[in-house]
């Protein structure tokens, strides 16, 4: 505890070090492209909702505490939308309130965990605090290498590392870092292999799908809802980017019926949500909630950021991945040393995240999710460190 506590995470550290840096030489010529902040507003709907609560409701309702697992009605008016938008039948009884998608999955890995043998695996390149999580828990923490052709899923290396410990395997859809989306083959192909290992080693094996970034995605691309692929899969959600609400706190966890012993799972997921303290997520959210499930920010504003940025880079020489959802760039470094390259990046003033606490030596993150014209300005910048190579 006293390691993690003493240490920031390198997106943090670049995050603060920027915040130093523009108060010494100004906002205007720092490029700060470290941090998954959302940069659009909240659809009105929440603050909207949030004023007419706070205005019309009793403030002591209001601001009290609700059921442990979320209020009723929140969970009733969440699952009747994933009702409605993926054709499922999910009760509120399926659904566990959380605060934000890091609690949804603390959560989850600790309601699953019973031995330090069990293995947490991720598909690189993965959201770094994953490993954090399944340590927490005492699980071992397993990597899948990325596939680079197109950072989908690498089959070969599934059927190599999910064994008899495997407890979970983790995907995050659209991905924080690449930008990806997995295509439905992707997902069937995963789930084929992952119910056939359950059926050789006579054990069940949760699929976790992170997804906070589910709704933001581009040119129609469609993120298949893997519950209806997978028996034993549990879903984590988080409104802190489809919202635009991460300082809030607020998400959920799906145990659908169709899991393994559910009632047991679920049971779980509020024995784990107790022994960490998550319990009656933030009142005031759940309440917007029941109004505002569904609405999203204006993602547009992040399609313009993706194609100015990816237009740009590609035609400066640098070669990424177009990303089709979430908001981030997946670049390749211009050096096999992507620290040395992102070190040379700050000398620019650009601050990007070396992708190896991804799991991805080698690349870069870039976050889009800053103002339009930021990224114009950084553009001469990101010139001049390809030219420093070239
Ligand atoms: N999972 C992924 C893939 C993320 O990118 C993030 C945040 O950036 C989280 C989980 C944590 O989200 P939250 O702020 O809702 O806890």
């Amino acid at each position: 505890m006293y390691n993690l506590g003493t240490k920031r995470s390198a997106i943090r550290e670049l995050f603060e070090y920027g915040k130093r840096k523009a108060a010494e030489i100004g906002e205007e010529n720092v490029y700060d492209f470290s941090i998954g902040n959302p940069s659009i507003p909240a659809p009105e709907c929440v603050n909207r909702e949030i004023e007419r609560i706070l205005k019309e409701e009793n403030s002591v309702a209001v601001h009290g505490y609700t059921s442990a697992q979320g209020d009723a009605h929140t969970r009733q008016a969440i699952t009747d939308y994933l009702n409605k938008t993926h054709g499922t039948s999910f009760k509120a009884d399926n659904l566990y309130m959380t605060c934000g998608a890091a609690a949804s999955l603390t959560i989850t890995f600790k309601a699953v965990v019973e031995s330090s043998d069990d293995e947490i695996v991720a598909v690189a390149p993965f959201f770094p605090e994953y490993r954090v999580f399944a340590e927490g828990c005492n699980a071992k923490f397993k990597v899948i290498p990325p596939d680079e052709k197109d950072f989908q899923i690498d089959f070969s290396k599934v059927e190599e590392m999910v064994n008899e410990h495997t407890k979970v395997f983790i995907i995050n859809s659209p991905n924080n870092p690449s930008g990806v989306v997995y295509s439905e083959e992707t997902i069937k192909k995963l789930s084929e292999i992952l119910d056939r290992k359950q059926k050789e080693y006579n054990r069940v094996i949760y699929l976790v799908t992170d997804e906070p970034y589910r709704e933001i995605v581009y040119d129609g691309a469609e993120v298949p809802f893997v519950t209806k692929y997978y028996r034993n899969t549990i879903v984590t959600y988080s409104y802190s980017k489809s919202l635009s609400l991460p300082g809030e706190r607020i998400g959920w966890i799906l145990v659908p019926d169709e899991v393994t012993d559910s009632a047991a799972v679920y049971a779980a997921v509020c024995g784990a949500g107790r022994t960490l303290g998550y319990v009656c997520a933030p009142s005031l959210m759940q309440k917007m909630l029941i109004k505002c499930v569904g609405a999203t920010g204006d993602v547009n504003e992040y399609k313009k950021n993706r194609d100015l940025l990816y237009g740009e880079l590609t035609g400066i020489g640098y070669e990424c991945v177009k990303p089709e959802g979430a908001f981030y760039m997946f670049v390749k470094a211009l050096e096999k040393d992507s620290e040395s390259f992102c070190e040379k990046a700050k000398q620019e003033n650009l601050l990007i995240v070396d992708a190896e606490s991804f799991g991805c030596p080698g690349y870069v993150r870039i976050s889009y999710c800053v103002s339009y014209d930021m990224i114009k300005r950084s553009i001469p910048a990101f010139e001049r460190l390809y030219k420093s190579y070239n």
